[in-house]
């Protein structure tokens, strides 16, 4: 594994940080995951439009511009390759840097840290599993559209989930349907499909983003509207998505099964649109 490091590619095991980082000490960052598919990173301009929203709303200029930032995700791309493959997921993650000492308060400009590494992409078939889902009360902060390296909360959810069971945590606020721990959440309601608006309660999903455009095209309207709880359990079908995962049909919610119990039509379209998508992207 190679990764990059400020400015370096190095082995994985080499790249070291120093503990002062204020990532390290206050999750004071944020990261981007970009799936590549044969190479090629997939969907990366919305995914740096991302990046560079969530560093602005943190007050941290990129230490990058756009081309720079493809230029090194290529490179680490190239760099992993014979160990990864062709398939892989891109995670990179920039934090404002390291002090001089421990302090909340940056009193001096700092250097930012950025980290890229490649991981295997295991999602590229698009294969559709069903899984099971719990839903648990969304306990993280007010600013969940800022994709903040601090997912304590999220990876206590999952974690919970996961000892009882279930593969994803799908989480609400006041019994209002946010989202996944880490995926967004959509359902289908007699031939409609419905998935939470962007606020500042979700991530904006580029996955997310992408079903809407595909849905459209298909002459489908996706009602972007708060959804309660209850409407989970009376729901034809649901899935959560992601850029790693993809679709993933959610067949049951704690003890109740979802439709049929099985992968409904609609998600099978869906995600046959997504994958007609990449073939033809990868085709050109
Ligand atoms: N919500 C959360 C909380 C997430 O962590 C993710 C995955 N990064 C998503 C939604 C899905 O976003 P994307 O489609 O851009 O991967």
């Amino acid at each position: 594994d190679t990764v990059y490091l400020n400015g370096d590619y190095v082995a994985k095991e080499q790249a070291k940080i120093s503990v002062l980082d204020r990532g390290f000490l206050f999750a004071d960052g944020v990261y981007e995951v970009i799936p590549v598919y044969r190479s090629k990173p997939f969907r990366a301009d919305q995914h740096l439009a991302r990046l560079f929203d969530s560093l602005a709303q943190i007050n941290l200029l990129s230490p990058y511009t756009k081309t720079q930032w493809l230029q090194i995700i290529e490179q680490v791309i190239q760099c992993n390759l014979s160990e990864h493959g062709e398939h892989q997921s891109i995670y990179l993650q920039v934090t404002r840097g390291i002090d001089s000492k421990r302090q909340h308060a940056i009193t001096v400009p700092l250097a930012a840290t950025v980290l890229v590494m490649a991981s295997k992409l295991d999602s590229a078939q698009g294969t559709l599993n069903g899984i099971k889902a719990t839903l648990l009360e969304d306990i993280r902060w007010h600013h969940c559209n800022i994709k903040s390296i601090a997912l304590l909360a999220n990876t206590l959810l999952v974690n919970q989930a996961q000892a009882k069971g279930f593969d994803e945590a799908i989480l609400h606020r006041q019994q209002e349907l946010t989202e996944g721990a880490s995926s967004n959440v959509f359902l289908v309601k007699q031939g409609k499909i419905f998935t939470p608006p962007k606020s500042q309660y979700i991530l904006g999903g580029i996955t997310r983003d992408l079903i809407i455009e595909l849905c459209s095209d298909a002459g489908l309207e996706v009602y972007q509207q708060s959804i309660h709880i209850e409407e989970l359990s009376a729901a034809d079908e649901i899935w959560i998505c992601s850029s790693t995962r993809e679709i993933s049909p959610i067949v049951a919610i704690d003890d109740k099964i979802i439709g049929s119990g099985d992968v409904g039509p609609v998600t099978k379209r869906i995600a046959a649109s997504l994958q007609a998508f990449k073939s033809q992207l990868l085709a050109d």
